[in-house]
């Protein structure tokens, strides 16, 4: 018998929202310890949360973009536990009313189409960090910061309906795309911004019942949730196949040695104890408010790559490279709109750019080349004024200096030779100096051409139009 995989995700998201979900406190990683908190986000009693309205609409954006209906009325609750880094005793989620419902993804793998149900977005707090590593004492003491505590989160979860791991993990990534494309997560994973818990279980190929499922926590990369669902797909299939039920429990990845280990049962599960958070009314999104949130949207990668085909006539290629960001889209805009034709920009910015950007370890985001300053340096090539190769040159001037290309070509006297004159002298002393290639070519030998003309361009010092070479070339001899 086959047996096939059933996974489905849920994800949490930092949304860049300027403070702490209910108090002012910053959001910026990397602080000392316990120095991002306020008496709202340490629990103390007698203080009330505040929601912070950016949030809202952000989670609200994040929503639309995976195509959810937005719900009128949302309602936070009370999910209480017991743990150091959580000091209300609580977590304020959303549980029965979310911000959203019932929207889907579509992505293409090689072999196929895939589209992927998202059940619900809400809206909660992140809870603390607690720190096992780093002290003298560490072995004897576990230390609490709560920089992280209150840090505004969307959860995403899916339907369960991804089949394999390298789906899981593709699917994984296009939301992160989506998120960071939106402005609403930084994409930080390594900083914990966005991490992902995979649900999985197995049944006979071809049946619709769900099996047992476990849920492998808090995986910070694609290739993590890749090879934890790998292994645990296999580990199931082993059970089963041997007649062994799975248990219903939570997992953890262990990166050194790519397995998954059982970190909690079913019968330890929380209790949670849901109940309406008391402190904060419903959260009502009008209208009105819907409207704006549309109004603000940001046209997301699919549309654009499909816009720049059909507005630039680029290549699908091309307009999904430049779409994979959206520095490079905007870059690739600026530039067109600048003056440059759509295709040579394309070229350039996926081809010199990403050329230099790589050397430099630079960024789309920091570019080193404004998109003005390329497109004036690839209209002097459109207008004939300097050729493709030396353009090449000019821009390897421009990424370390503040100069125009225009003021490069004139200062270093890069001006394309177009005059008839000067290239059929050119072309008549190569001839004299080659007279074996020449004699060559006359007995039938055309391979010799292109020869002759690389002895010509360099003899321009590459500055003399190719187009004008190889005709005059041509013409004499003939
Ligand atoms: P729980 O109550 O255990 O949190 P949920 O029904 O809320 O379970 O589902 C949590 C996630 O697990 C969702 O992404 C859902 O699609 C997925 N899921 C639920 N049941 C299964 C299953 N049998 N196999 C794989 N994934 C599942
Ligand atoms: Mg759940
Ligand atoms: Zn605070």
């Amino acid at each position: 018998m086959t047996y096939e995989a059933v996974i489905g995700l849920e994800i949490h998201a930092q949304l860049q929202a300027g403070t702490k979900i209910f108090c002012g406190c910053s959001t910026v990683f990397g602080a000392p310890p316990n120095t991002h908190v306020c008496p709202v986000c340490l629990g103390f009693p007698g203080v009330l949360p505040v929601l912070n309205r950016s949030a809202v609409d952000l989670g609200i954006r994040a929503a639309l973009a995976l195509g959810c209906r937005i719900n009128e009325t949302s309602i936070f609750a009370r999910k209480n536990y017991f743990y150091p880094d959580l000091p209300k005793g609580y977590q304020i989620s959303q549980y029965e009313q979310p911000l959203a419902s019932a929207g889907s993804v579509s992505f293409a793998m090689p072999d196929g189409p895939r589209r992927v149900g998202i059940t619900r977005v809400h809206l909660e707090e992140d809870a603390g960090k607690s720190l096992h590593e780093g002290f003298p004492d560490s072995d004897r003491t576990t230390y609490v910061d709560f920089n992280r505590a209150g840090v505004p989160l969307i959860e995403i979860v899916t339907e369960p309906d991804l089949r394999s791991a390298a789906d899981a993990a593709e699917f994984f990534s296009r939301l992160r795309a989506i998120l960071v494309w939106l402005d609403v997560n930084d994409g930080n994973m390594d900083e914990g911004s966005l991490r992902c818990d995979a649900n999985v279980s197995v049944r006979p190929a071809g049946t619709a019942a769900l099996g047992t499922k476990a849920e492998v926590k808090n995986l910070n990369s694609f290739r993590f949730l890749q090879k934890a669902l790998e292994f645990e797909i296999e580990r199931q299939r082993a059970l089963v196949g041997d007649g062994i039920r799975v248990v219903q429990e939570t997992r953890l990845f262990d990166v050194s040695t790519g397995t998954t280990v059982s970190m909690r049962s079913k019968e330890e599960a929380h209790d949670y104890r849901y109940f309406p958070e008391p402190d904060l009314p419903p959260v009502r999104v009008s209208a009105e408010r819907l409207a704006a949130v549309r109004e603000r949207m940001i046209e997301l990668p699919d549309a654009r790559r499909q816009r720049f085909v059909a507005a630039f006539g680029l290549p699908e290629y091309d307009a999904a490279q430049l779409t994979q960001s959206r520095h490079s889209a905007d870059f690739f805009e600026a530039t067109v709109t600048a003056g440059a034709p759509a295709k040579t920009a394309s070229n350039w910015i996926r081809g010199e750019l990403a050329r230099v950007l790589n050397d430099t370890g630079r960024s789309m985001a920091d570019p080193p080349v404004s998109p003005t300053r390329l497109a004036e340096l690839l209209r002097l090539v459109e207008a004939g004024t300097i050729s493709g190769a030396i353009a090449k040159t000019v821009f390897e001037k421009m990424v370390v200096s503040a100069d125009s290309a225009e003021a490069i070509v004139r200062r270093d006297g890069l001006t394309q030779i177009d005059d008839e004159g000067a290239i059929i002298a050119l072309i008549a002393d190569v001839l004299t100096r080659n007279t074996d290639a020449v004699a060559g070519y006359r007995a039938g030998k055309t391979a010799t051409f292109g020869f002759l003309v690389g002895q010509v361009m360099k003899a321009a010092g590459g500055k003399a139009n190719p187009k004008r070479v190889t005709e005059l070339l041509k013409q004499a001899l003939a």
